[in-house]
């Protein structure tokens, strides 16, 4: 089993408050990783210092064995090996579908536009979203905007995919089909980290699941044993809150 990305000794600070407090694991390729836990435990933090949307006070994050926060390490180039689906989205309003899925390969990844088109319609139809290139993201229902949100990260060729919360922006009744297509997502083999709050898809699409408290992992283990089996009483507790 070969690690793709290395947390070791992460912390972050906000001024006095201590977010991540030593945040120490690997996210293995071809596997997925959940993380779940409270509001305001430092799941969306852990994110966005993965894909360095803040700089770590603290620690390593090692990207195919090489530390990502050492001098002169390539970070734009750091930054297309991720992938970052957002609760709210995040689609360019006044682009087309199509155009949400083509702009970053062409200004990104420098792809010819005719290439970018090609690879765009095949994501969009591999999320069943083929037949909405030319709508706006606001004539889309919000299951249709995370499906695009999804395909306009695959299309960037990501090496890991990272999802915040995915689902919680969503009228429940589309909630399944977002689901659906990151559990479809799973079987490629692609390398996911998702923060969820639901748990009977964290049980089914997780390889490994980490439970998150105070800015520590209070537990780390596979699916069916931290669900069927919580050692901790933080993790027992949360658990039976959130079912
Ligand atoms: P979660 O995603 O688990 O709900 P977050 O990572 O969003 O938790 O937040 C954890 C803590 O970090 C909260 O106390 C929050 O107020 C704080 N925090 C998050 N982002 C910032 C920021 N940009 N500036 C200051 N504090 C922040
Ligand atoms: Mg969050």
């Amino acid at each position: 089993m070969s690690a793709i990305i290395e947390l070791k000794h992460l912390k972050k600070n906000f001024g006095e408050n201590e977010v991540l407090k030593d945040i120490s694991t690997t996210v293995n390729k071809g596997q997925v990783l959940t993380i779940i836990g409270s509001s305001g435990s430092g799941k969306s933090t852990l994110l966005r210092c993965i894909n360095l949307l803040e700089k770590p006070t603290d620690g390593q994050i090692l990207y195919k064995g090489e530390n990502v926060l050492q001098k002169g390490y390539k970070l734009p180039e750091y930054r297309t090996h991720l992938g970052m689906v957002f609760q709210s989205f995040n689609l360019f309003a006044n682009m087309d579908v199509l155009e949400n899925c083509t702009t970053g390969q062409t200004t990104v990844l420098k792809r010819k536009p005719e290439e970018a088109k090609e690879i765009a319609l095949k994501h969009l139809k591999n999320v069943g979203m083929d037949q909405f290139v030319s709508a706006k993201p606001a004539q889309l229902s919000g299951g249709q905007m995370q499906r695009v949100a999804i395909a306009r990260a695959l299309c960037m060729n990501p090496d890991v995919l990272l999802f915040d919360e995915p689902t919680s922006a969503l009228d429940p009744e589309m909630i399944g089909e977002v689901l659906k297509t990151i559990q479809d997502l799973a079987e490629t083999g692609l390398t996911m980290v998702i923060v969820t709050h639901e748990m009977s898809f964290a049980r089914d699409v997780s390889d490994r699941v980490i439970f998150m408290d105070q800015g520590l992992i209070a537990e780390e283990g596979e699916p069916t044993e931290l669900f069927d089996h919580p050692k901790e009483a933080r993790t027992q507790e949360f658990l039976k809150r959130i079912r």
